[in-house]
């Protein structure tokens, strides 16, 4: 777990257009620190440009994990409970009658719109808690010196 999942890949061919084919040359990332992050440089082996990744300690990548899984799992349960509120209000015989109060309509459609949204969000958080790895994102480091978002050719490649 000292070894993120993660690889450095320099993109050598890109090919195909319903399956696109890849071909990489990839190269381990730096060792996650003992404590809370690090960002350190990696030099391609294939071209020999410069880049700079944040890598995070393994108890900072599992707190983050669990604290995804958490808040993903805590809007599961509140699309629930609004869905339930929603319909499960909405549908008793003697409910109140939407078309006399307007503001319960316009509360029904806001729970009804966060009863689809939350869950999105949740099942995103959840899937996202399960793929986190603990790797920042990678910048290049142009001419100037500086650090740079663009990264041609290149990618962090997260392992399966
Ligand atoms: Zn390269």
């Amino acid at each position: 777990m000292d070894q993120p999942r993660t690889y450095f890949a320099h993109i050598l061919s890109a090919r195909g257009v319903a399956v696109l084919v890849t071909n990489h040359q990839v190269q381990p990332l730096p060792v996650r620190p003992r404590k809370g992050n690090r960002t350190s440089g990696i030099v391609c082996s294939a071209c020999g440009e410069q880049f700079l990744v944040t890598v995070d300690s393994c108890a900072r990548t599992t707190a983050l994990r669990v604290r995804y899984f958490v808040v993903g799992l805590v809007l599961l349960a509140l699309s629930a409970f609004l869905l339930w509120l929603t319909f499960g209000v909405g549908m008793q015989p003697d409910g109140p009658d939407l078309d006399l109060d307007p503001d319960n309509a316009s509360w029904y459609g806001y729970t009804g719109i966060t009863g689809v949204l939350l869950p999105i969000f949740g099942l995103g958080l959840l899937l996202h808690s399960r793929r986190y790895d603990g790797v920042g994102k990678l910048r290049r480091i142009g001419a100037n010196g500086r650090p740079s978002k663009l990264v041609p050719g290149h990618k962090l490649l997260p392992n399966k």
